[in-house]
């Protein structure tokens, strides 16, 4: 064992339904604008030549669900953006789309939470959107579901609440690329493996929450996600 100079914090895990192991969250892709109706929201357009990416820090970011997060510094419009959360369960690289669809563990619901005003920054400034999306505590995750477990996915209703009152209401057939899709492209840039979870992009209704706020969400036939807003740290 090589001595450190300090110590590492370990990976998040997140529960599987009916596994008594949990999965571990080594690194976190999400996919940008991946419904039609977010992108327009945003001011922006789908492109539906390739999907494109960006990271968070999986170590840093992670937070379960049921957990309170404090509002983050830097920002005064902290948003929720309610997502199907796709885990990969075995390496895959370069991979067709029938080898892609085979590479996926299982589902679950997960929340990109976002500094909007940061983002809308880097927009601005053709700067990169870190500070905007790779917020301390943004991926929240709730339980997975095996594949196969969950049933077909493409018309399930995903949705979100702010303290009981609906704002997020679509269905998954709305996403622009599917996970398989998506997994596929992404193992021409990086080889997934297990560990590595994709955020898969959030449809219309984003919005912005404030310290006490309940975030509640979820999709059918997943387990639901939830988390509440504390007031910030001094
Ligand atoms: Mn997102």
């Amino acid at each position: 064992m090589t001595e450190t100079l300090f110590k590492t914090p370990e990976f998040h895990t997140i529960p599987v339904s009916g596994e008594k192991a949990e999965y571990p969250v080594v690194r976190i892709f999400c996919v940008g604008r991946n419904y039609e109706a977010h992108a327009a929201e945003m001011g922006g357009t789908v492109d539906r030549e390739a999907p494109w990416y960006f990271t968070k820090s999986a170590i840093s970011a992670v937070t379960l669900t049921g957990a309170t997060l404090p509002y983050p510094p830097g920002t005064q419009n902290f948003h929720f953006e309610m997502e199907l959360v796709v885990a990969i369960g075995a390496p895959v690289f370069k991979a067709d789309l029938a080898t892609a669809e085979q590479a996926i563990y299982g589902y679950g619901c997960g929340l990109d939470m976002t500094r909007r005003d940061r983002q809308q920054d880097g927009k601005d400034n053709r700067r990169p959107w870190d500070l905007g999306k790779d917020v301390e505590g943004s991926a929240v995750l709730g339980a997975l579901t095996r594949a196969g477990q969950s049933g077909a996915l493409a018309g399930k209703r995903i949705h979100l609440e702010v303290n009981g009152e609906v704002k997020q209401d679509a269905t998954l057939a709305e996403m622009v690329w599917s996970p398989a899709e998506v997994i596929s492209h992404l193992s021409h840039y990086y080889h997934l493996r297990p560990g590595d979870i994709i955020m898969t992009g959030t449809p219309a209704g984003v919005g912005a929450v404030v310290a006490g706020d309940v975030i509640t969400g979820g999709i059918d036939g997943l387990a639901p996600i939830r988390l509440t807003i504390a007031a910030a740290e001094g």
